[in-house]
């Protein structure tokens, strides 16, 4: 008899950024047997490129902001395990305003918010200092969310890996998935790449900003598109910045679906030292020139918000892809056009917090649980093919 080599696998994982690393875990978890394969290396896509930002703050009540909430609470039992290694830290946000106006914006939303389970604490302009003393004096008042949370993205997919494959899960890099094959009923039964065919009735498309591409290996319609963003790194400083910071404007852009730039500094310190300034975002393609006109924007807000960081060195800038959705929700679950098929890919600037929860509700689906969270809003086939 030939040797297998190796045991049927239940499922095989494309994709092994923070998403891809999060449906592994957990479907390890849950006993089933899983090989995860990336043509680079792991964390070597948007997750590699990304901020560690794990909010509730910016996300308006929805399937978005559930779906949060359940991976806030996964992030915290992630942390017992993992925490110093991700670096994890429940250091809370702080949304300031700079006038009355915003103040009042701000107020009504953390209002909705606070209804579906969010903690957020309003801090009037005079007491925002108490919780960030270098902040720009004569800003209208803030709120505090004491929820959100920030763990180093890369690390946080090698570990989440490291314990998949402590589980049983196989991890293949530098391999590119070049088709998914599908049985004569239509229903995925494996996926091939460059070097070998890996056969499993279940496969995820967790290819994040590619996941359009991967879907179309499937034979299905799935409108990933780039959306570009630049993040500054400051050298190394005592901690100027205790909490993730932005201005509140910062939730308007990101729920915009311009293709124009869209700049609002959001502000954070590491443990390392370096102080990170976030986020520009554009459609562009995948156009990695660097824009100066972005950098400037971005360094100038932060000094808006922090004038200590007018005088600090910015060290060096990067740039990633987030992976776009025009309705700004992700592809999860299992795609009711092919039978074996599932998505976790499409979460835009919100994968590394979603991730948690995303890989849960797969493993829950492979496994032929009823998922904890109503997953329809996160259909694949809610767009129409062009
Ligand atoms: C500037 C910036 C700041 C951000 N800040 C935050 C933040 O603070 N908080 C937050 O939650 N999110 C943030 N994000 C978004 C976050 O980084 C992404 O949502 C997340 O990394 C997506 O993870 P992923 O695993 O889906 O995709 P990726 O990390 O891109 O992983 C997909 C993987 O699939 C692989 N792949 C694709 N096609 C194939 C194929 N055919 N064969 C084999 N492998 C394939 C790729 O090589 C890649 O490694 C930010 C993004 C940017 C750009």
């Amino acid at each position: 008899m030939l040797k297998t080599e190796r045991p049927p696998l239940d499922v095989v994982v494309v994709g092994a950024g923070v998403v891809g690393a999060a449906c592994a875990y957990y479907a390890a978890r849950a006993g089933l047997t899983v090989a995860v394969v990336d043509r680079g290396p792991v964390a070597g896509g948007t997750t590699g490129a990304g901020e560690g930002n794990l909010l509730v703050s910016d996300k308006e009540p929805g399937p978005e902001l559930d779906l949060a909430l359940l991976s806030t609470r996964l992030w915290r039992e992630l942390a017992e395990d993992l925490g110093a290694a991700v670096e994890y830290e429940a250091k809370g946000g702080v949304v300031v305003a700079s006038t009355a106006a915003g103040q009042e914006a701000l107020r009504a939303f953390a209002a909705a918010q606070r209804a579906v389970g969010v903690v957020a604490e309003e801090v009037p302009g005079e007491r925002l200092r108490e919780l960030e003393p270098h902040l720009a004096p004569g800003l209208a008042g803030g709120f505090h969310y004491p929820q959100d949370a920030q763990v180093q993205p890369a690390l946080a997919a090698a570990h989440l890996l490291r314990a998949a494959r402590r589980g049983g899960a196989e991890l293949i890099t530098g391999e590119t998935v070049t088709a998914v094959d599908r049985g004569p009923d239509g229903a995925v039964c494996g996926v091939r790449t460059d070097r070998r065919r890996l056969a499993a009735p279940a496969v995820v498309n967790a290819g994040g900003t590619w996941g359009g591409e991967l879907a179309a290996l499937a034979g299905v319609h799935l409108p990933v598109m780039p959306r570009r963003g630049f993040v500054l790194v400051t050298e190394p400083l005592p901690r100027v910045v205790r909490h993730k910071v932005y201005a509140a404007d910062y939730v308007a852009n990101v729920a915009s679906g311009s293709a124009g730039l869209e700049t609002s500094a959001v502000v954070e310190g590491t443990p390392g030292g370096p102080v990170l300034i976030g986020a520009s975002r554009e459609r562009v393609g995948y156009d990695r020139t660097l824009s100066q006109e972005v950098l400037r924007r971005l360094a100038g807000q932060a000094a808006d918000l922090f004038p200590v960081l007018a005088d600090v060195t910015v060290l060096r800038a990067y740039r990633g892809f987030r992976p776009y959705l025009p309705d700004h929700l992700p592809a999860i679950g299992a795609d009711p056009r092919v039978p074996g098929l599932y998505h976790a890919c499409g979460h835009e600037g919100a994968g590394i917090g979603l991730a948690p929860a995303t890989g849960l509700l797969i493993s829950e689906q492979l496994t032929g649980k009823q998922p904890e969270q109503d997953l329809t809003p996160f259909r694949a086939d809610r767009f129409p093919a062009a």
